[in-house]
């Protein structure tokens, strides 16, 4: 039976209610929704429904027609959606699960750890305990192989899930494990069930060979019935049928059947689905299709030497493969797919002693013009924080690990750094500030190399765009990119390449003492680049300067004149618009954001009251900061 509550009720009623249940011998469990909240009336025998409905605060009372409750619809609406730090199983997300079949030894599991997370693999599975068919096969590391699991969590950050066996191992599992799972032969354990129903850790309930759905959800209520645990996601796994081509047969059925019957997350494991590495991916992208929740993979970094389930284990290139299949298609259904660099980071507490925390971090090595930018901005005597990737700037951001970024936005000749725009709405940080540096290229090579000598250059593909004019000139070069400027003379000096030159900066040159062939190669004079300034929250640099500009980023409806009614907005207000450019959304075809820049404070009135109203024309907004313009 469930008590739907009233909007609005008073906790004096809502415990009146409770007690109520109580009175009547059985146990309430509070169900909040968005939509509606409810007291499920749990464990007594059959109560009539007048006992609760004439309470106050009470809407309705309805009995529950399906043998599990808490695990059904009726009951609770809203989809489940268990979190674990900043990962998310359910809801508009496809969560990824990879990992051996068995924990095996440190290296096996470390390098799988690292390659799956590498990837963007979210959560590392690897039995400790292993449920095996013959008392003669590799029976798993027990606690050993747990601790090896943990290492591997604090080695990537990966969430880790593992099996339980047995009742009394429940405490021990879950010491290291974030999420224990229950595998098939032990769907029906009542009693390690009834354990799991007693800790605060979600647990992974795979699907009995033989159990119907039915079955499967009364578990799943076992686990929730002490209205402790409600972290349960379930797992297909495969059925026995009559067919014998395949392990077991999957029943994809039962995704729409159990999205229908229950809120908990619906995940799916292709690989004891199938039993063959070559059927796994297909039945993945499947599952995706027919709307699961997640997959769980198994992979070996020799898959033909697993100590357990070798033929289903797939190679890390496999993995690879196939998440970029199942990234095209979750869209197609709603959802995507949760790979790990494409989360919401979380703010980690800033190590001390770790990184120079008033540092400020750039991309490339020294010499880079980003660095320039910094010292132009932050002045000579800045501490700058050399960075491999756009993204490792706005982690060291985040972390802690520096105070201040710097990264470039725009080019007057190359344009847009696009990158930087994902970025932007991708990491919570705020635009502080911002720079404009002229940009001189150089033709940098080795003391003795002339230009004669030449046959190979490294650019950047921005750096090339923007001295395309002179290398045009040059028509026998092969150009090669690069990704950092001035890493790339870094790299021809340490290669001794003789026949090679990069296009870099000519504090790049002096930096590593190498020798500049010829200077200003950029296509115009007039090649300036905007760096902006970024920091975790918002703190002002102290350089002074009336804050002129804001940017937001925004989402509109795909519905006609959607964009126009939000631009009208600033010019009724009189906001001036000082730039305007979009950029598809990731993992949302044919979608856009918007990246606006405003001339003004967002205190002002016009500006401040724009942004009330662009809330109410939007289906997203995100005001990146207001600072002095450059
Ligand atoms: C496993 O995932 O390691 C496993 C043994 O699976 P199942 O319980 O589905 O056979
Ligand atoms: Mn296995």
């Amino acid at each position: 039976m469930i008590i739907v509550l009233k909007q609005g009720l008073s906790d004096d009623q809502l415990m009146a209610i409770e007690d109520s249940v109580k009175r009547a011998g059985a146990s309430p469990v509070l169900i909040e929704g968005k939509e509606r909240s409810v007291v499920a009336v749990i464990g007594a025998a059959k109560l009539e429904t007048a006992l609760f409905e004439q309470l106050p605060g009470v809407a309705q009372v309805m009995r529950v027609s399906k043998p599990y409750k808490l695990a059904s619809r009726e009951v609770k609406h809203e989809d489940t959606v268990v979190r674990i730090g900043n990962v998310a199983i359910g809801g508009e997300q496809v969560v990824i699960m990879a990992g051996p079949c068995s924990v095996e030894n440190r290296k096996m599991l470390l390098e799988s750890a690292q390659r799956l997370s590498a990837l963007g693999v979210t959560i590392l599975r690897g039995g400790a305990y292993k449920p095996r068919t013959s008392p003669y096969a590799f029976q798993g590391m027990g606690e050993d192989g747990l601790k090896l699991l943990e290492e591997a969590r604090e080695l990537t950050g990966m969430k880790i899930v593992t099996e339980v066996m047995a009742p009394d191992k429940v405490e021990i599992v879950a010491k290291y494990a974030d999420i224990l799972q229950i595998g098939a032969r032990n769907m029906q354990n009542f009693d390690l069930l009834k354990e799991c129903a007693e800790i605060h850790k979600p647990v992974l309930l795979k699907r009995g060979l033989s159990a119907t759905i039915e079955e499967w959800l009364q578990s799943a209520e076992y686990i929730m019935s002490t209205g402790k645990n409600r972290d349960v996601i379930l797992c297909e796994r495969g059925i026995r049928t009559f067919e014998t081509s395949t392990r077991n047969t999957m029943d994809l059925n039962c995704i729409p059947v159990l999205h229908e019957r229950t809120h908990l997350p619906v995940i799916v494991d292709p690989s004891h689905g199938t039993g063959v590495r070559g059927y796994v991916a297909p039945l993945a992208m499947a599952a995706i299709a027919a709307g699961a929740d997640g997959v769980m993979l198994e992979c070996h970094p020799e898959p033909e030497k697993a100590l357990s389930d070798g033929p289903q284990s797939l190679t890390f290139d496999m993995v690879e493969r196939l998440l970029r299949d199942l990234e095209a298609i979750a869209p197609v259904v709603g959802k995507r797919v949760a790979l790990s660099h494409k989360l919401p980071s979380a703010a980690k507490p800033v190590k001390k002693g770790h990184a120079a925390p008033e540092a400020v971090a750039f991309q490339g090595e020294h010499g880079a013009f980003s660095e320039k930018a910094a010292r132009q901005y932050f002045g000579d005597k800045a501490k700058t924080s050399p960075s491999s990737a756009f993204r490792d700037v706005f982690q060291k951001v985040v972390a802690g690990d520096a105070a201040y970024g710097i990264v470039p936005v725009e080019n007057t000749l190359g344009g847009s750094i696009h990158q930087n725009y994902d970025l932007l709405v991708e990491f919570d940080v705020h635009i502080v500030g911002e720079t404009k540096l002229r940009v001189v290229h150089n033709l940098i090579a080795n003391k003795t190399t002339k230009l004669t000598d030449i046959k190979r250059i490294y650019a950047h593909p921005q750096a090339a765009a923007q001295c395309e004019r002179f290398l045009r000139q040059h028509p026998q070069w092969s150009i090669l990119q690069v990704y950092d400027t001035a890493g790339s003379v870094k790299m021809i000096k340490e290669e001794k390449a003789m026949d090679a030159a990069a296009i870099a900066s000519s504090a790049a040159a002096k930096h590593f003492e190498m020798e500049i062939l010829k200077e200003g190669i950029e296509s115009d004079p007039q090649n300036y680049t905007r760096f902006i300034v970024i920091s975790r929250d918002g703190r002002d640099p102290g350089k002074g300067g009336k804050i002129d500009k804001v940017s937001v980023v925004y989402a509109t409806e795909n519905k006609p004149g959607a964009l126009f009614r939000t631009l009208e907005v600033f010019a009724r207000r009189g906001v001036n618009l000082c730039r305007l450019e979009s950029r598809p959304i990731p993992g949302k075809p044919f979608e856009y954001l918007f990246y606006v820049d405003l001339t003004g404070d967002v205190h002002d009135k016009s500006v401040s009251g724009s942004l009330k109203e662009l809330k109410e024309l939007t289906t997203f907004v995100k005001v990146l900061g207001s600072y002095p313009s450059a």
